[in-house]
């Protein structure tokens, strides 16, 4: 499955498109949808991120039958493919970034994350669009919209991280790093180090972004599962209150 080439950045381009299931194994043959790009290894570690990527819509190539999978990532990019990821919903808000201009191909992302405070200010009213990202500000970015659908961690917590560059890893953004870690979306990248602050590549951002939504849809899968049983188990709790009822009026007769 092909997806059209987008001469730009190698997210503009094509909208979103539902959601298809990750095929369970892929014989990296002729169907692989990597095949499509000349700089694409099919037996790399990066086949599974990048196949869901481009599956999915949420990143396409960079044009010249390229995908880029070494090249940087910036915010402004991040922001789009999550507004992808939920299939780019439109919001009114009114964003205050003093660098965003109207009608930019990342205008509406931005204006989506900043009412859903995915992203925020660096405290000047700058958003820094095409600033580059790092894994640890990725894992923050990514940690937001957890917490905006309900997910994520409250209260005190810990987690141990056993990286020996652990310690490198922001203040701001160490309980988003070990909660990703903690979720299997931040793995390392080898000889056990974290990187926190090494740029976060295409190909790892498709990585961790297919982790990241695996995560989020078992938790959702969880919580209304823990929800089902909580509302059998007050309506269980109902009807034995109503057969009490019931008894005590019949021995009242
Ligand atoms: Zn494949």
């Amino acid at each position: 499955m092909c997806k059209p080439e987008t001469p730009d950045d190698g997210i503009s381009g094509e909208k979103t498109q539902a959601h298809e299931p990750h095929p369970a194994v892929c014989d990296r043959g002729d169907a692989c949808p990597l095949g499509a790009f000349a700089d694409l290894d099919k037996t790399s570690w990066y086949h599974d991120g990048v196949e869901w990527a481009l599956i999915n819509g949420v990143m396409n190539g960079v044009g010249e039958g390229l995908f880029d999978p070494d090249g940087r990532t910036n915010r402004a990019m991040i922001v789009t493919m999550l507004h992808r990821m939920e299939s780019a919903p439109v919001v009114n808000y009114a964003m205050d970034f003093t660098d965003v201009e109207d009608d930019m191909w990342y205008t509406e992302a931005i204006r989506w994350a900043a009412a859903n405070e995915i992203v925020t200010d660096y405290g000047d009213g700058k958003f820094g669009p095409t600033d580059p990202l790092t894994r640890e500000q990725l894992a923050t970015i990514l940690y937001r919209c957890a917490k905006a659908k309900g997910l994520g961690s409250t209260g005190l917590w810990a987690f141990p991280l056993t990286f020996d560059d652990a310690s490198e890893a922001s203040d701001w953004a160490y309980e988003a790093v070990c909660w990703m870690v903690m979720q299997g979306v931040i793995q390392g990248t080898g000889n056990n180090k974290l990187s926190p602050k090494g740029m976060a590549s295409r190909a790892q951002v498709a990585t961790m972004l297919m982790r990241y939504n695996a995560a989020e849809q078992e938790l959702l899968r969880q919580t209304m599962e823990a929800e089902q049983i909580s509302r059998q188990t007050a309506v269980s709790t109902l009807s034995y209150e109503a057969g009490r009822v019931r008894n005590s009026i019949n021995e009242m007769n």
